[in-house]
């Protein structure tokens, strides 16, 4: 019996990253695609992705997104 669902807490600590984490490009906010595992900034069309659970905050390792989105 786990003490805490591991689910949530990784809901949390998404949530958590999601607040102190911004673009390092334009330093505005993030948009969190779960499915993706990447964060995403609409404006610079770029997204990050996240390995391991952790975000991988460099333009040259972000993939370029359509703007068709
Ligand atoms: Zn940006």
């Amino acid at each position: 019996m786990l003490p805490w669902p591991l689910k949530l807490w990784r809901n949390v600590v998404d949530a958590r990253l999601l607040d102190i984490l911004v673009c390092p490009l334009c330093k505005g906010p993030l948009e969190y695609d779960k499915k993706a595992q990447e964060l995403t900034c609409r404006p610079d069309r770029l997204a990050y992705p996240i390995r391991d659970g952790i975000p991988i905050m460099w333009a040259d390792q972000a993939r370029k997104v359509e703007p068709t989105l």
